[in-house]
């Protein structure tokens, strides 16, 4: 029984092959978490380097407490179960099981006891005797399993454990791990290219794709929420419907289109609650997706309707799929067309080819995408919400309110789009807001704002009290002020950059040998930045070598951190401030290191125009530029 921690993890293999990047998650003890995605995307070197077979080149993995990355794979307390079940053919099916446990000299009745066990809960104590050959797939992939569960692993790994099975076989053995799952108690982690076995199996699911995660979630949230296109395709038989189209907003009515067809439907404004206003004038191409189960053949099943025309049907047994297409003057509709689409239908459903039918759409289930990133245009918790807002005499009026606007905010009288993003919305006490809603999103409390007639979003505490009414603050330095699409006040960046190196030196040090302090040589470590020098602590250092080589020193890196982790002192890194930005609360110096600018957190009133910046290395992330990778 153990949680497990992978933070910043990346694998890229000797010939420069990037396998995974920047994998972070914290999986609970006992949880049943499914590795899943295409061939290829790095589900299997994933999962390989949690059980030590595989070197992690940079991050962080933590098995219960313990850093284990440089742990050998025996002394991690992980049991892993391939495809191919590797059984010891010339060994009857107890010694298999047995095997492991000899090496580690358990004692015999220790071992017998563990086996017997083992044999029990898998149902193959009468196999005991018999050799792998004398046995079928599924029996000796329970042997396997068996030869897992024997060492009472803290957690156990399973690499496409089924994929030699035929279907049948695998849909029993798919419940009976399941099963496994629930009377072992221990943590799962589950490799396979098949999202039903991922949906049927897994607490929560990893959709991967070419080496990085899309999304993490339970197997409904996936199919309810997916965060972009490539997750709502993945997830779900058949798979989502995708059209591309676009939307324009009209009142309280958004008009949304889809191309090449004569689709027009009526949405209220109302289901575009978390969608940016940035889609909602027609100026941008969007895609559509909905499910074939959120279309009904019967026109009257939901209050939007559209005609398509049929082109064949599968009857399935318990229901039927209808293939048509919404484009009812295509030549052309045998293949995929942006504009076919499946119909969920009740069995037995009979249409002549080429029919014209008139179909219902569900709506509340509808899913948009950017046509360019492919992201969901409806977040759950949404990056921000636009709003208009009147600059007049240094006072920001916004939503029925009035806001003085801070020094550093020096934007001239007029209309002004106003970006509020969600991180900036806090509980305070300036503005009066009705909770509209709270929702829990993956643990995280969302709460649904009113402000005059419009919706903000804000994550709260676990332990704050709210309300039906609350008072909130807005974090000004966050806010973005454009006018027809061009900016005029940027937020605060707070992501600084500054180029740094790392150094090694030849350094004497005292130790004490037996009894004696001797001086003896040693490495210490630095990370050079502009015209200073820190020092690096060991830990840090061998992070750096170890991910980026012994070749590391000759390496441009980035150090990233935010302007409360900087500080402004008697040492350091030469600076040049330009200005210094007021926003009331707090203030920030804006300085120039050679031809990088990085923002300073500083006391309201500072005033020095020549500064000195310390960094702290524990502290920042550090990324290997060439390769782009974060190191530490
Ligand atoms: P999956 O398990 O999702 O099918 P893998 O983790 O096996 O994917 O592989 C991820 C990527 O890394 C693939 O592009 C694969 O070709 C590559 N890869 C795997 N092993 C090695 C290796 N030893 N050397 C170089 N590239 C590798």
């Amino acid at each position: 029984m153990a949680s497990l921690n992978l933070s910043h993890i990346y694998k890229v293999y000797p010939n420069g092959k990037k396998a995974v990047n920047d994998f972070s998650m914290e999986i609970a003890d006992k949880e049943f978490i499914v590795f899943v995605g295409p061939s290829g995307c790095g589900k299997s070197t994933t999962l390989r380097m949690i059980a030590g077979l595989e070197d992690i080149t940079a991050g962080e993995l933590r098995i219960g407490d313990v850093v284990v990355n440089d742990v050998e794979p025996k002394d991690r307390d992980i049991a892993m179960v391939f495809q191919n079940y590797a059984l010891y053919p010339h060994m009857t099916v107890y010694e298999n099981m047995a095997f492991g446990l000899r090496l580690r000299k358990l004692p015999k009745e220790e071992i017998d006891r563990k086996v017997r066990e083992a044999a029990e809960i898998l149902g193959i104590t009468e196999y005991l005797d018999k050799k792998p050959k004398e046995m079928s797939g599924g029996q000796r992939q329970r042997v396997a399993l068996g030869r897992a569960i024997v060492r009472s692993p803290k957690v156990m790994l399973l690499d496409e454990p089924l994929s030699n099975l035929d279907a049948k076989l695998r849909n029993a053995m798919r419940s009976e791990i399941s099963k496994l799952h629930h009377k072992l108690q221990t943590t799962f982690i589950y490799v396979t290219h098949d999202q039903v076995e991922a949906m049927t199996m897994g607490t929560r699911i990893v959709v991967m794709r070419d080496g990085y995660v899309q999304q993490i979630d339970t197997p409904r949230n996936l199919y309810q929420y997916p965060g972009n296109k490539f997750v709502a395709g993945f997830i779900g038989t058949p798979q989502m419907n995708f059209f591309e189209g676009k939307l324009v907003q009209e009142g309280d009515v958004v008009h949304i289109t889809f191309d090449n067809t004569s689709v027009q439907l009526d949405a209220p404004v109302s289901l575009f609650n978390k969608t940016s206003r940035a889609y909602l004038d027609g100026s941008k191409k969007v895609i559509i997706g909905l499910r074939a189960e959120h279309l009904s053949v019967n026109p009257d099943a939901h209050p939007y309707r559209a005609k398509c025309r049929v082109s064949h049907v599968e009857e399935l047994g318990t229901d039927c799929q209808v293939y048509a297409d919404f484009n009812t003057e295509s030549e052309d509709i045998v293949g995929e067309s942006p504009t076919t689409v499946i119909i969920k239908a009740p069995a037995g459903s009979t249409y002549d080819v080429d029919q014209i039918i008139e179909v219902s759409l569900d709506l509340n289930h509808l899913h948009i995408f950017d046509a360019e990133t492919e992201e969901s245009i409806a977040p759950r918790i949404p990056s921000e919400v636009v709003v208009d807002g009147v600059v007049k005499g240094g006072k920001l009026q916004l939503l029925g309110n009035t806001i003085v606007l801070p020094e550093a905010i020096a934007a001239e009288d007029g209309e002004y789009d106003v970006a509020i993003p969600t991180s900036a919305v806090s509980l305070g006490e300036d503005i009066a807001a009705k909770v509209v809603e709270e929702e829990n999103v993956n643990g995280q409390r969302l709460l649904q704002l009113q402000v005059g007639d419009r919706v903000l979003f804000s994550i709260v505490g676990d332990d704050e009290q709210v309300g039906a009414s609350v008072k909130i603050n807005i974090d000004l330095k966050q806010i973005k002020l454009s006018r027809e699409g061009e900016v005029m006040q940027q937020p605060l960046n707070l992501v600084n950059t500054l180029e740094a190196r790392i150094s090694k030196h030849k350094v004497v040090v005292e130790k004490e040998i037996n009894g004696k302090v001797k001086k003896v040589p040693d490495l210490a470590f630095t990370l050079d930045v502009a015209d200073a020098v820190f020092d690096c602590s060991r830990r840090i250092a061998l992070r750096l070598v170890n991910g980026g080589g012994q070749n590391i020193f000759d390496k441009k890196l980035n150090l990233q951190f935010s302007p409360y982790q900087i500080t402004v002192g008697e040492e350091g890194i030469s600076a040049t401030v330009e200005k210094v930005l007021d926003y009331g609360k707090e203030a920030f110096a804006v300085c120039h290191v050679g031809e990088q600018v990085v923002n300073v957190s500083v006391e309201k009133g500072f005033d020095a125009a020549e500064i000195k910046l310390s960094v702290d290395p524990e502290v920042m992330a550090i990324i290997e530029v060439d390769r782009n990778i974060r190191l530490a």
